[in-house]
């Protein structure tokens, strides 16, 4: 190689360099744009996804739901507002749908094939990744503080059945307040159950798959399975919290446990991805791992909230015949409420006081 030939392989490579370090520095400011906070604390809740439509919705009934959604998100975003834990904001929120019987969560939880009201719930820390569940409990009023307590008072991050129930008794705590199974009672889920066992009786079927294939196909009892409830919320230092509660499913057996108690698949927060609550089908919500692959796809893809809840929900949920919906916030305050079914009883709350509440699909 010649001296002029030395300095012009010099020169190109200095541009080059040069073209690389501009190129990644736009780059840089590109992301670091996008990268934006778009509201300083936030909130976002679910009253369940389902067959959701306005023709089979009176008014009294939409105002009810208006009203009671208004009042939940509104109640978390007075804690977050002031300066308060994401966490509080969550279990403030869950409790006032539980306390409703409009939702299948605690007062108006779905009955079992036995007849009774068996509860789920979970709660998650984005800042520190605890956690605490509970799953097929009978006698706590709010499971979603049962939920919180496993986190802050047992060394365990699941507890079921009687355990759960005696774990709540043991605690002593008057926001853990004990109530009879039949506080949990309302004519409707009780009438929804007995449909659902007569159609049982009268297709005399081989197996379970036949019955549940059956039920999906019946409107009335399609309708009747969804309205969990769930929250995330973040707060002013940027910590994020995540809860779910629900009934299960109408006519649920052999101790079925749905998504929402497990860590993952009904609930997921993490302070720097997202939080996350589902509501839906629950077997395949268990399968696809929704709020953990949707907080997943953010940290290993860098995938937005956006992007990643979409194709969760909208492909590969989709892909293994699986119904219903997430809601879900970012680090940044950005919300999502995706659903691939009619509707999701749905809110939502920013910085700036800005009230989205939505039932049906826009
Ligand atoms: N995911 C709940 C379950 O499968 C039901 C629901 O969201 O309505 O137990």
């Amino acid at each position: 190689m010649t001296n002029h030939e030395k300095n012009l392989f010099l020169i190109v490579a200095i541009v080059l360099i040069a073209c690389q370090e501009t190129a990644t520095k736009s780059k840089e400011l590109a992301i670091s744009e996008t990268q934006k906070q778009t509201s300083e604390f936030a909130i976002v809740i679910h009253g369940g996804a389902g067959t959701i439509k306005k023709e089979n919705m009176t008014p009294e009934l939409e105002k009810q739901y208006n009203d009671k959604l208004t009042e939940a998100v509104k109640a978390g975003h007075d804690i977050l507002k002031n300066g308060g834990d994401a966490m509080d904001a969550v279990e403030a929120s869950i409790r006032i749908m539980e306390d409703s019987p409009l939702f299948n969560s605690g007062k108006g939880a779905v009955f079992t094939h036995d007849g009774i009201n068996s509860l789920d719930a979970s709660f998650m820390d984005g800042k520190t990744l605890n956690a605490g569940a509970v799953a097929g409990i009978t006698t706590v009023k709010n499971p979603i503080s049962l939920a919180r307590k496993v986190m802050t008072d047992s060394e365990h991050v699941l507890l079921s059945g009687s355990g759960g129930d005696a774990f709540a008794k043991a605690l002593q705590d008057p926001n853990i307040e004990i109530v009879p199974n039949s506080y949990f009672y309302t004519e409707n889920r009780y009438q929804s159950l007995q449909r659902v066992l007569k159609r049982e009786a009268e297709k005399d079927a081989q197996n379970d798959k036949e019955v549940a294939q059956l039920e999906l196909e019946d409107p009335f009892i399609k309708d009747s399975k969804y309205g969990t409830v769930g929250c995330v919320a973040l707060d002013k230092n940027g910590n994020i919290a995540a809860g779910t509660s629900t009934g299960g499913m109408t006519n649920k057996k052999y101790g079925r446990i749905g998504d929402s108690p497990i860590i993952g698949s009904g609930t997921y927060a993490n302070n720097a991805t997202c939080g996350v609550s589902s509501t839906g089908h629950g077997e395949f919500f268990i399968r696809a791992q929704v709020a953990y692959d949707i907080s997943a796809m953010m940290e290993y893809k860098g995938m937005t909230l956006k992007e990643a809840t979409d194709a969760v929900i909208q492909k590969k949920l989709i892909d293994l015949g699986g119904t219903g919906g997430i809601v879900a916030l970012d680090h940044l305050g950005n919300v999502s409420m995706e659903f691939n079914t009619a509707g999701m009883y749905r809110a939502t709350m920013n910085d700036k006081d800005e009230l989205i509440v939505g039932m049906y699909k826009e």
